[in-house]
């Protein structure tokens, strides 16, 4: 995908398809201190176990990204 596909998504409860070829459910995050050549985005998801760390997935730069669907009636993509 693109950085102009993938902003939209930013802030959103996403599904998201990886070119590795997971699939990660959770919250987008934009990045922006980085800067290495491409933009960064963060997938968090709330850990599996209550008390446990939210788990965040850095994605290096928009074409990481396969598909990005939208989520928000997927509880274990909702941020809380
Ligand atoms: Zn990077």
């Amino acid at each position: 995908m693109t950085d102009a596909e993938v902003h939209p998504w930013v802030g959103k409860a996403v599904r998201a398809t990886l070119a590795d070829g997971r699939v990660i459910a959770g919250t987008l995050h934009a990045e922006d201190t980085h800067g290495h050549g491409h933009a960064h985005y963060i997938l968090v998801s709330d850990s599996v176990r209550q008390g446990d760390k939210k788990v965040q997935e850095m994605i290096h730069g928009a074409e990481s990204f396969v598909q990005i669907v939208d989520a928000s009636s997927d509880p274990a993509a909702r941020e809380s």
